[in-house]
């Protein structure tokens, strides 16, 4: 590959924003790719803080994702917490309450039902 502005030298890469073929002499070096020396210099850069900005808002959508998933996992532990008091306190005595082992029965099924989502929740790219 040649230079585009150049055609005896020899590229060493392409414009990160228009493709061109660059020589040592035209190219400006980021981190992140090449741009043509007072051409492209402000596209790359524009270019690759756009892509830097979406990595971080990816970043943030994932904790936020986790924060929930975790804000999931407790509020399940502590309605099946509270299912099994039930459900133990139905059970305690010499008559069986039927109204607690329910209402305790509800509790363990919505609890589940939350663990259940928790599990489910899988943050983009996962
Ligand atoms: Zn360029
Ligand atoms: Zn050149």
């Amino acid at each position: 590959m040649r230079c585009f502005f150049h055609a005896d030298k020899p590229a060493i890469g392409n414009c990160k924003s228009c493709q061109r073929g660059l020589c040592q002499e035209c190219a400006v070096e980021y981190p992140q790719g090449l741009a043509c020396s007072g051409r492209c210099e402000a596209d790359v850069e524009a270019l690759i803080d756009l892509i830097r900005r979406n990595v971080e808002a990816a970043g943030v959508g994932t904790q936020l994702l986790l924060g929930y998933r975790r804000a999931l996992f407790a509020s399940a532990a502590f309605i099946l917490l509270i299912s099994a008091v039930f459900i133990v306190a139905a059970f305690r005595g010499d008559t069986f309450h039927g109204f607690l082992f329910a209402f305790g029965s509800m509790c363990a099924l919505f609890g589940l039902y939350h663990s259940y989502r928790a599990f489910k929740l899988r943050a983009p790219g996962q």
